[in-house]
């Protein structure tokens, strides 16, 4: 079977304006992340390949609407 992995458009982090990237954990279930301050969306889970580009789009779409959990980091 091919798998097709579709590009998404990610905007930046509403929390700091850095990079969002999309993770993957562990083979289960995907989010996205912002690379500089650590903030993310839920976590999405999937059951196959099919199933993971749904929830990469979910993830992306949580993000883009900035529904994104922030880390709150002690300095
Ligand atoms: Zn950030």
């Amino acid at each position: 079977m091919a798998s097709f992995t579709p590009t998404f458009e990610i905007d930046e982090c509403i929390a700091c304006g850095g990079p969002g990237l999309l993770q993957s954990e562990g083979g289960w279930c995907v989010y996205v992340e912002c690379l500089d301050c650590g903030s993310h969306t839920a976590f999405f889970e999937y059951k196959g390949e099919e199933d993971r580009i749904e929830a990469e789009r979910k993830a992306v779409e949580l993000w883009n609407r900035g529904k994104v959990i922030r880390e709150a980091r002690l300095e």
